[in-house]
């Protein structure tokens, strides 16, 4: 077969149109689609300083009543309790909860292994609640949710407005009992875990955190849950995955 000279054209510039029109990324705001049938929804809920997407993955069952996220990765310098949410991801289909896993909260620092974000900002002081101004190790940025990161979770929680709120870092090895609505989830996790039950003080008073905004703001539970500075197979394979669960009364 042969093409005419102006129909090959109208092939050619069909062709560059369709490749300029293909989308190179998802933009914030938007829904990709799942990657594994244990996901069912891929939400890109913000980007980083240096416009890395952050990602909630959307596990269990979306009808359920009971709410539920789980993050990790908010320092950079903490990346162990994200192999037990992967876990979550690539494993096979959850019952009993509709459950949000955001691994990578702090894309920037866990780039850089370093514990704050790309402006050298500490994301959990930087929540506007009993914020006060901190240099160094605990930098609380120059004003409360001055960071894009701190924005983006302030508006997925709104959004989702969960039951259940678990942040998870490294390395005090415990669940932090210290908030009283979140006693009863933070003893099942004790638990589930097998981690110590633990009062958390932010070592340098508690200012601007995560779970101590979400738990003035809203009427579910937050709480923190630290593992030690290096996470066991067992950890990351059996306990994390199946404690974490039980702890919001899914499985798999
Ligand atoms: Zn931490």
């Amino acid at each position: 077969m042969r093409f005419s000279g102006s129909a090959l054209g109208v092939v050619l510039v069909a062709l560059i149109l369709g490749l300029l029109a293909a989308p190179v990324r998802a933009e914030t705001g938007t829904t990709e689609r799942a990657a594994a049938p244990t996901v069912n929804e891929i939400r890109i809920f913000g980007r980083s300083v240096k416009g890395r997407a952050l990602r909630a993955y959307r596990v269990g069952d979306p009808a359920s009543k009971t709410k539920v996220v789980m993050i990790s990765g908010m320092h950079g310098n903490e990346p162990g309790p994200a192999r037990i949410l992967e876990r979550l991801i690539r494993g096979g289909p959850i019952a009993g909860a509709d459950i949000w896993l955001v691994p990578y909260l702090n894309r920037d620092g866990l780039a850089r292994h370093t514990r704050k974000n790309a402006r050298g900002v500490d994301l959990n002081r930087n929540f506007p609640v009993s914020w006060v101004r901190r240099p160094g190790h605990y930098n609380s940025g120059p004003r409360p949710a001055s960071e894009p990161e701190t924005r983006s979770l302030i508006r997925f929680l709104g959004n989702v407005r969960p039951t259940y709120v678990i942040s998870m870092h490294q390395p005090l090895n415990g669940v932090d009992t210290s908030y009283g609505k979140a006693r009863p989830l933070a003893l099942r996790l004790v638990e589930g875990l097998r981690l110590p039950a633990k009062v958390f003080h932010c070592n340098s008073g508690c200012h601007g955190t995560m779970t101590q905004w979400f738990n003035r703001t809203y009427a579910g539970a937050a709480l923190t849950v630290e593992y030690g500075a290096r996470m066991t197979t067992t950890q990351v394979y059996r306990t994390g995955p199946t404690g974490l669960l039980g702890s919001v009364f899914a499985s798999r």
